[in-house]
């Protein structure tokens, strides 16, 4: 099956680092962070508390965000550059559907030819001097279901889509009505291998393209 739009998630599927915990890590604050992050996965807290909770622990600042910005970049998942060339070169729509920070996902997005348009991630606040302010507290993917929102906008426009991702909120796509790939390749969820329309558990992205082409 052949498919108009690709839709990735970042954290542990383009890059092998989940920015929120490593952002943490750098304060000191990971073990907090982590608690909460788990607290949410376990259903005590709603992804939408958790999500502000984190962010006003890390508090990320301008100079937070270029960091993560390049380790993204430093991290990247063996076999991404390859597989977005070659779903580029036989005119697929990209895009990066994420709940993690959309100025520290642009970088990667930009080397790897994606516009930064086809980004939907959690937009960062900052005042004049790069401080932390905020983070874009309406966007749909710092809330449970966003990412089912996003695929919607966009199969509106395109009959087919596919979602690549590892995690739990990946799976949410389905409800879009989207084709979704499990991607093990840098953590295996039992969860999101067994609701995944296909899994792929090779250290390599480009497992997934005789899968989408
Ligand atoms: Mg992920």
């Amino acid at each position: 099956m052949s498919y108009d739009v690709i839709c990735f998630d970042c954290d542990s599927t383009l890059s092998r680092v989940e920015g929120i915990d490593e952002l943490a890590r750098r304060n000191g604050l990971f073990e907090q962070v982590a608690a909460l992050t788990d607290a949410a996965m376990n259903g005590e807290l709603a992804l939408e508390d958790v999500y502000a909770n984190r962010l006003d622990l890390i508090k990320p600042d301008k100079a937070a965000i270029d960091w993560l910005a390049e380790l993204y970049i430093a991290e990247m998942v063996e076999g991404v550059s390859e597989t977005i060339k070659t779903l580029q070169a036989n005119n697929k729509l990209i895009h990066i559907i994420s709940g993690g920070l959309r100025q520290a996902i642009l970088p990667l997005a930009e080397q790897l030819g994606i516009p930064d348009e086809h980004v939907h991630a959690v937009d960062v606040l900052f005042d004049d001097d790069g401080n932390y302010q905020d983070f874009a507290r309406h966007s749909p993917l710092a809330v449970s279901g966003g990412k089912a929102r996003i695929c919607r906008r966009l199969r509106m426009h395109h009959s087919s889509l596919v979602m690549i991702g590892d995690g739990k909120t990946d799976l949410e796509a389905k409800l879009a009505g989207a084709y979704m790939i499990g991607f093990g390749g840098v953590v295996r969820r039992p969860l999101v291998e067994e609701q995944a329309d296909s899994y792929v558990s090779d250290t390599s992205l480009a497992a997934v393209l005789p899968l989408v082409l």
